[in-house]
């Protein structure tokens, strides 16, 4: 507990979720630069373990989660948390976020989101109580404009952080930019599958891991 602090503001702990099949460059990157831009603790990478609004990981909890501990290793601000791969039944991010709130009452939380997903947040259960237990940093995707509904471009607007919000510990929208890097999951498993290589697309000891281990193996 020693290291919460930070110059008298309450410290921030990032959440991110993703079903990270398979982590890559660019989850890490938003994590760090998240990490680094709203000066937090840490940031919790938070494998899901059924994901509501999307189909089924193709691999499953275990591995996706030693493969994020691998690429994680030499980053001590980044974490790997297990608490959605140990709820039963679907991963909501509310559940998640009312429990860590439990675990860190002091702390600001920042649950971090895709510009991709932050689209569609009203379509995530009990959406608009999220803000009751954390904040929400919206990343853009690389090339993406937010393009929001006019729904949640309204909600964005009454929500969204200003400077002095720092001190705030839940509440607030916060819109940040971050490295584009084009980078998916799921062009990293269609390459995969066809007998292509991801080098330079995630982590040396990831890909070393997946070979090993035989994930996401080619179809050819
Ligand atoms: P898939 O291609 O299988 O959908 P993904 O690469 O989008 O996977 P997820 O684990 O589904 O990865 O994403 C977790 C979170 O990270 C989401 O909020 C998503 O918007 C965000 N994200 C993933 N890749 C990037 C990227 N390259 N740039 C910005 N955000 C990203």
């Amino acid at each position: 507990m020693a290291k919460f602090e930070n110059n008298g503001l309450p410290t921030g702990i990032g959440i991110f979720g993703g079903t990270f099949d398979p982590v890559h460059f660019g989850h890490l990157r938003i994590a760090l630069e998240v990490c680094q831009q709203l000066n937090l603790d840490h940031v919790r990478l938070v494998p899901c373990h059924v994901p509501p609004h999307r189909s089924q990981p193709t691999t499953d909890g275990k591995a996706r989660r030693l493969l994020l501990e691998l690429a994680v290793k030499s980053c001590p601000s980044l974490i790997v948390d297990d608490i959605e791969l140990n709820r039963a039944g679907p991963s909501y991010s509310i559940d998640t976020v009312r429990a860590l709130r439990e675990d860190y009452p002091q702390q600001s939380l920042y649950l971090i989101v895709g510009s991709d997903n932050f689209r569609q947040l009203d379509t995530w259960r009990d959406w608009q109580s999220l803000l009751q237990y954390a904040h929400i940093v919206v990343v853009r995707r690389a090339g993406e404009a937010l393009d929001l509904s006019t729904t949640m471009a309204a909600w964005l607007q009454t929500h969204l952080a200003k400077s002095a919000d720092i001190n705030l510990t839940e509440g607030k929208v916060w819109t940040l930019d971050v490295t584009p890097l084009a980078i998916s999951a799921t062009t990293i498993r269609a390459q995969r599958a066809a007998g292509g290589s991801v080098q330079f697309l995630l982590p040396e000891t990831v890909l070393t891991a997946m070979d090993q281990l035989g994930l996401y193996p080619t179809d050819r």
